[in-house]
């Protein structure tokens, strides 16, 4: 019999091992990984080059005599882009979890699939999924570190994504981490990762009862993300996200390019690809450069109609600030919807914090520290912050003391609902709630005998169906027959601390289950996500009343429905000429109804009303009655 007990079930049988999680960064160009040793999260290098950043390409050539299980990865991928692009996968992110529908962007690849599912790569080594694409990155990371750490320590890993994945995209990053081989121990978006770095945990803010408030701002090279953390009490949460992941440091170098060929004089629409790319090869330089002084010379050279068109002159934060407006207004407004969505203004914030490559330039800096009255922290390293955050929050997830009561929220990108009668949407979990989330909500039958109920699960800000994105449907069926509104429908909606979405109806009083894990084979386009968003705040009044027309029409449908049942069973209470007055009531309806015009619905319920009030209290008179003979309800 043992006294003492040495380890927790589920921890190590050797106390002394020490156990490590790792933090992955799976960028759409680049991918990081990075790990807590002695207390310190630092990014683990590929030990031949001492390179940190791992290009997040793969290639699947056919003169590569690798096996499967070993393609090249990384730098070595990069080399091929040149000579065999179509074998050569660069930003599978952008592929995952999307449908062939949803990939409007263009790219090289030839893809293989059926419409409506993930497709697949076609290569030289065969149909390859992004999900292989990305799992054969992510174990090139884990190569790295467990040459770096001691053998079997690894105990899994937090991989960030871009706050705006959907339970797609999210499914399929956990598909190639299985794939891989690997342990997920949470997904985490990655703006939270960043602040996670930037060390705003509520270890050091734990005498402090007050709210804290943050907005982290990552423009990167082709994504914007922009979200805002509370920490109260020692409970860090998101609170609000938003982002646009066509928008970043690629958009700033076009623009300038575009800037230098009008100087040269030169018509963009004659530009030959080739200058094309090196234009903005070197905008991106001259941009780099203008982060560390105030003015530059600048140099174009392009030949358009067989003439070589010269230009020289001088670029300076002042023009440049005006040349890249356009990104950065759009920055700024994502800023304001954010806020917005967290029903905070700027004042409210404790602190700004830049992530991301283009923060590096001090344009941005200013314009952040302008809009937001207040200078913005930027001091860690923009190209590792998400992973060093995510190894801090893997290092959390495994470590036994729970000292910090750090808990990391994050929130639901898009509301969720379900399709009510009339094509409406019933939302369950409103867009920016923190998750793991269970919301309820009890739901009845429609019909007399009704016996089955489609559940439609649907995902965005409109009022009707039709405006939102259907994220898949399930049937309860088994339902007793009962008069229509009598069942108790119960549907719960369930988000786990991974963003994977659960639905599940009840018929409550008879316990009749069915449920259904959304994981949809394809998700919805950030272009998408945004047109949604965009879309419930412009047409928020125009849902409004076409709601309530659907409503009105709903309810009148449902008063016909019960008062023509009513009217088979208490068939004795009416004479004829009740009988053909009620008749023409519910005609009259019926038509109000097809008219589509509230005011005309809205008048025929009126006159259907006395009618059927009288006839409610027949019925009600008789089945009292009918309980207690020999006393009158009027008598009561
Ligand atoms: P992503 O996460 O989208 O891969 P990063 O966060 O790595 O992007 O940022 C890459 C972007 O940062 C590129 O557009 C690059 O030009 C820009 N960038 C990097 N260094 C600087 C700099 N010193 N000044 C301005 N922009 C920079
Ligand atoms: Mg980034």
């Amino acid at each position: 019999m043992s006294l003492l007990q040495i380890a927790e079930p589920q921890q190590s049988t050797k106390p002394h091992a020490h156990r490590y999680a790792l933090g992955i960064d799976l960028g759409t160009t680049r991918s990081i990984v990075a790990v807590v040793r002695s207390g310190k999260a630092s990014v683990i290098d590929a030990p031949e080059t001492e390179d940190t950043l791992l290009p997040s390409v793969v290639y699947y050539g056919a003169t590569s005599n690798t096996t499967p299980d070993s393609p090249v990865v990384g730098q070595q991928a990069l080399q091929h882009l040149r000579d065999d692009p179509s074998n050569t996968i660069v930003s599978a992110k952008r592929f995952m979890g999307r449908s062939s529908d949803d990939i409007k962007f263009s790219h090289p690849y030839q893809l293989s699939g059926q419409q409506g599912e993930m497709p697949a790569f076609v290569t030289a080594q065969g149909h390859i999924s992004p999900v292989q694409v990305s799992a054969d990155i992510l174990k090139t990371l884990a190569q790295r570190a467990s040459q770096a750490l001691p053998e079997d320590s690894i105990e899994g890993v937090v991989i960030t994504v871009p706050a705006y994945f959907d339970e797609a995209q999210r499914q399929a990053t956990k598909d190639a981490a299985k794939v891989a081989g690997l342990k997920v121990l949470r997904l985490l978006n990655e703006p939270t990762a960043a602040a996670v770095a930037y060390g705003l945990d509520a270890s050091k803010q734990k005498d402090d009862d007050k709210s804290h408030l943050y907005l982290i701002y990552d423009l990167g090279g082709g994504t914007f993300d922009v979200s805002i953390l509370k920490m109260t009490a020692g409970v860090f949460e998101v609170v609000a996200t938003g982002g646009n992941s066509a928008l970043g440091g690629d958009d700033i170098d076009r623009l300038i390019a575009n800037w230098l060929l009008q100087q040269a004089g030169a018509d963009p629409k004659k530009i030959r690809n080739e200058d094309k790319s090196y234009l903005a090869q070197q905008a991106k330089a001259y941009k780099q450069q203008l982060s560390d002084t105030d003015d530059i010379t600048v140099n174009v050279e392009i030949t358009q109609d067989n003439q070589t068109l010269h230009w020289q002159g001088k670029l300076t934060s002042t023009l440049l600030q005006e040349i890249i407006q356009p990104v950065t207004r759009r920055t700024i407004r994502v800023c304001e919807q954010v806020l917005r969505d967290a029903k905070l203004t700027k004042a409210d914030l404790d602190e700004v914090i830049l992530v991301g490559g283009s923060t590096r330039m001090p344009i941005i800096q200013h314009i952040v520290a302008d809009f937001f009255d207040k200078q913005p922290l930027c001091h860690l390293n923009p190209d590792e912050v998400v992973a060093l955050g995510a190894a801090q929050t893997a290092q959390q997830l495994i470590s036994n003391h729970n000292n910090d009561h750090v808990l990391l929220l994050d929130v639901t990108p898009l509301s969720l609902g379900l399709e009510t009668m009339g094509g409406l949407v019933e939302v369950l979990i409103p867009r920016n709630t923190p998750i793991p989330v269970t919301k309820r909500q009890v739901f009845t039958t429609y019909q007399d005998g009704q016996t089955g109920m489609v559940i439609h699960v649907v995902q965005g800000e409109r009022e009707t169906v039709e405006n939102c994105r259907s994220l898949g449907r399930f049937e309860l069926y088994g339902i007793p027959p009962m008069k229509a509104g009598l069942a108790r429908i119960e549907v719960t909606f369930s988000i786990d601390a991974n963003g994977q979405l659960t639905v599940s109806a009840e018929e409550t009083t008879t316990n009749t289950k069915s449920q259904i894990a959304i994981t949809p084979s394809y998700g919805l386009s950030d272009e998408q996500k945004e047109q949604l968003l965009m879309a419930g705040f412009e047409y928020a009044e125009a849902d409004k009343q076409a709601r309530s027309l659907i409503e009105t029409k709903v309810e009148a449908e449902r008063e016909i429905l019960a008062l023509q049942s009513a009217m088979q069973e208490f068939a004795t209470l009416l004479n004829e000429q009740d009988q053909n007055a009620l008749k023409q009531a519910i005609d009259s309806l019926q038509q109000a109804i097809s008219s589509d015009d509230l005011a005309n619905i809205e008048q025929a319920q009126a006159s259907l009303k006395p009618l059927s009030d009288e006839f409610a209290a027949r019925i009600m008179d008789q089945s009292i009655q009918q309980t207690m003979s020999g006393t009158k309800a009027t008598d009561w």
